[in-house]
């Protein structure tokens, strides 16, 4: 045999189109990506055949049926979703590359019914004439925070552009050097001032600044005073920072505003659940900011968007600035967001219903029945593996409170039979993607972040993965 006659065996895809299994994918899928399956498939083979030594040409096999389960396969790869869903096991609550904060469950009908069905979004169903996408939310976000006035947009980094943009366009704003930071997904501060057409003037030294550092610096061009909450990293030691009431009542005696730019949506005081205590939405407005903006999707637990709160007489102005346009939020965003901000209401049901607080607050004996019941559904399956439960620490992740661990509740996994390196990989690639860490040579389920209705899928994946 040689090549040549190999080659001469391959099916056509015509051919391939009239194979009895190719028919009935062809009811189930489109058109399109079964004939690139098929030619991908025939392609595979040329390859081979071409790659092929003298000594292995006997060897070769065209199967027909081996083909046609390639192209099964593929057809099903090309038709599935890029962006899907995975089992977050790594413990970090506000995992960014993982979708950040997830939407409560609570609110999925009221979410999907606004997006699937026509909407009052910029409709005033009073006057029955246009109204203003904006007014949706700037009751509810008015009652929660107590501003005087709300503006959302797509989120925290487009916020902080919106109010640089309105306040000092082609004038000075005063910041901190120690709060010159990079926050998640590479947001630079001075990056963004610099798009927005404000002049950065920094003060202070990088882990010390005080009131009169600021009050050097102010001019007859500086428009704000910045602050800016180092949600990701902390200076310790030998520091001094200003607070917002101290700067506040500067921006007052020289009638400036005074922005903070807090990062997280902070309403409820986690410290009262183990954590240290941070600045809440409210305690900023209270210390006297006139402008607060934070992110929809850290620990406020709703959509992304960005939320820009505080006085009246900026945020009207922010509302003209034509780049409000670009930065506009979906339907999706508003309903979800307004739906969130609705269990503000109620602390319980806030915590009780919003997935990041729930994760968040979990206590250790609940992380301990969580566990126990993760771990159980494992070891009933009697697989070759180590399977322990240990204790520790969970994030709370986006660039938040980077110091803070939390205790938690670990199963963890020794394969005997493949490394840990690869029971990880093969988790990971799994239909369910399970999403796990590796600690001291062990496969690590951090069960903080793994929802209860999860439990089955995880035992059983880990069950076939080591088949
Ligand atoms: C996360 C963060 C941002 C960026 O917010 P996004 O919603 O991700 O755009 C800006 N400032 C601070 C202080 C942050 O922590």
């Amino acid at each position: 045999m040689d090549k040549k006659h190999l080659f001469s065996k391959l099916p056509s895809v015509d051919e391939m189109l009239k194979q009895e299994r190719i028919i009935y994918l062809l009811k189930e899928y489109p058109r399109v990506l079964i004939l690139d399956s098929i030619r991908e498939t025939i392609d595979k083979y040329r390859k081979e055949i071409v790659s092929l030594s003298e000594d292995n040409i006997d060897k070769f096999s065209i199967d027909k049926e081996s083909m046609i389960d390639q192209v099964n396969k593929l057809v099903k790869l090309k038709s599935s979703l890029s962006l899907r869903k995975v089992i977050n096991a790594t413990g970090v609550v506000i995992h960014t590359n993982l979708g950040r904060s997830l939407i409560a469950d609570k609110i999925k009908d009221k979410v999907w019914q606004i997006a699937s069905r026509y909407s009052n979004l910029e409709y005033d169903l009073e006057l029955g004439q246009r109204g203003s996408r904006y007014s949706h939310l700037e009751n509810i976000i008015k009652t929660i925070t107590g501003a005087e006035d709300v503006l959302v947009v797509n989120n925290n980094a487009a916020a902080v552009l919106l109010v640089l943009s309105t306040l000092c366009k082609d004038k000075e704003a005063i910041v901190s050097r120690g709060e010159l930071v990079e926050v998640g997904g590479s947001f630079r501060i001075p990056k963004v001032m610099e798009q927005s057409g404000a002049k950065l003037i920094e003060v202070g030294s990088t882990n010390k600044t005080y009131i009169k550092d600021y009050e050097e610096a102010i001019n007859e061009n500086t428009a704000a005073l910045l602050k800016v909450h180092t949600s990701n990293y902390r200076i310790l030691g030998f520091t001094h920072n200003v607070d917002i009431k101290e700067l506040s009542e500067l921006g007052r005696k020289y009638n400036i505003p005074v922005v903070e730019d807090l990062g997280s949506g902070l309403f409820i005081d986690l410290s009262k659940y183990g954590f240290t205590y941070e600045p809440t939405v409210i305690d900023s407005l209270k210390g006297g900011a006139d402008i607060v903006t934070f992110s929809g999707d850290k620990i406020l637990g709703g959509p992304q968007a960005g939320i820009i709160v505080g006085k009246k007489e900026y945020i009207q102005k922010m509302k003209k600035n034509q780049l409000t346009r670009a930065l506009r939020v979906d339907k999706f965003t508003i309903a979800a967001l307004e739906a969130t901000f609705m269990m503000y209401l109620d602390e319980d049901m806030a915590i009780n219903n919003i997935p990041t607080l729930k994760m968040l607050t979990y206590s250790l004996q609940e992380l301990q029945v969580k566990a126990n019941n993760l771990y159980e559904k494992i070891n009933s399956k009697n697989l070759n593996i180590d399977i322990n439960i240990e204790s520790g620490y969970s994030q709370v992740g986006g660039g938040s409170m980077p110091l803070e661990k939390i205790p938690t509740k670990l199963v963890t996994i020794v394969p005997r039979n493949i490394s840990v390196v690869e029971l990880e990989k093969r988790l990971r690639l799994s239909d369910n993607h399970i999403i796990g860490r590796i600690f001291e040579d062990k496969y690590i389920l951090d069960v903080r972040t793994i929802f209860e209705d999860e439990f089955d899928i995880v035992a059983d994946t880990i069950q076939s993965v080591l088949e």
